[in-house]
């Protein structure tokens, strides 16, 4: 009796792991060869739990496809951008080779099937740079723990850069003033119930830096994988990344799907995060004029002391609501 008892535990355990849909990560180094992009795929990671939301809420310079192998029917699918989708419009880009390292994250597939990473071209459309076959069954589950109420809810992993382990009640504070500042904004404040933000309290180090691509304040790093490896250290599923630097410089930035970042130390770090997180969450457009400085649009993607603009507004709660269909 204790024999079958110890079975049926152990089949509800075994269950238990995988009734958690799981998350995959490929890892991947890009670079641009001769103008072209050029892929090499370094492997896949079990990366802690999926959270179930529709990751495909616009339209970025990458989308990524998952197609069941044999029945050819679509799996999963979102788009984004990355750091090197911005370099290859650079113009260091035409004189220097830089190698970024970039991941797409996914959940388990049930059967065998095949992962394509597509590119926008230079007249907008899809061009395939990668493709994959995924065999869920090789790769083993990596469950650290059991986490509740992260269903139905948008998962922020919130990460600290730069912080050594005996400052992290530093970065705690940092971490929730700069994150309630975010709700203060609308929509986000109406839908204040649907994000859970949660921190990752152990110290991380992913190569973030100001003077991106030449610029001073643009603050970040080409390791995506060694953020969503921070990420994912909290133990808990992520859906968006907030990178907290523990700097007081004036810095940031945001891409689409890919994270976010600000120096926690600067005295705009609320209204830079509410910016950058703009464009990371809801692929919102920088609104000001990069050549004429005098033309100023009424909204917080031009100007750090304004509202979003309505057009804004809408869009954030079009992403907000596509992330649940
Ligand atoms: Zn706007």
């Amino acid at each position: 009796m204790k024999k079958i008892f110890s079975i049926f535990v152990a089949l509800l355990i075994g269950c238990g792991a995988y009734a958690q849909k799981d998350c995959i990560r490929a890892d991947y180094s890009v670079t641009l060869t001769d103008g072209k992009p050029e892929v090499t795929f370094s492997g896949f990671e079990a990366d802690g739990l999926w959270s179930g939301l529709n990751m495909a809420t616009s339209d970025g310079v990458f989308r990524f496809v998952l197609t069941d192998k044999k029945t050819g029917k679509t799996v999963y699918s979102y788009s984004f951008n990355s750091l090197f989708g911005e370099w290859c419009d650079t113009d260091l880009a035409k004189t220097e080779k830089k190698v970024f390292l970039e991941a797409v994250r996914f959940p388990r597939p049930k059967k065998n099937s095949v992962a394509e990473l597509f590119m926008k071209n230079a007249s907008g459309e899809y061009e395939k740079i990668f493709e994959k076959e995924v065999c869920p069954d090789s790769l083993e589950v990596k469950l650290t723990r059991k986490v509740k109420g992260y269903k139905h809810k948008i998962n922020i992993a919130v990460v600290p850069e730069g912080y050594d382990k005996d400052e992290m009640a530093d970065f705690l504070s940092d971490a929730d003033r700069l994150t309630n500042a975010i709700s203060e904004y609308e929509p986000f404040k109406t839908y204040k119930k649907k994000f859970c933000f949660r921190m990752v309290l152990k110290p991380c180090s992913s190569g973030f830096s100001y003077y991106t691509f030449g610029m001073e304040r643009y603050l970040m790093t080409d390791n995506f994988q060694a953020v969503c490896k921070a990420a994912s250290e909290g133990g808990f599923p992520w859906d968006f990344v907030i990178v907290l630097v523990n700097n007081q410089q004036y810095g940031g930035g945001g891409i689409y799907n890919f994270y976010a970042s600000v120096s926690a130390k600067n005295q705009s770090a609320k209204e830079i995060l509410v910016h950058e997180f703009g464009h990371s969450f809801a692929n919102l457009a920088d609104e000001y004029d990069e050549y004429d400085q005098t033309k100023v649009t009424d909204c917080m993607m031009c100007r750090l002391d304004r509202d979003y603009c309505p057009v804004c507004k809408e869009n954030i709660k079009n992403v907000i609501k596509k992330l649940f269909k």
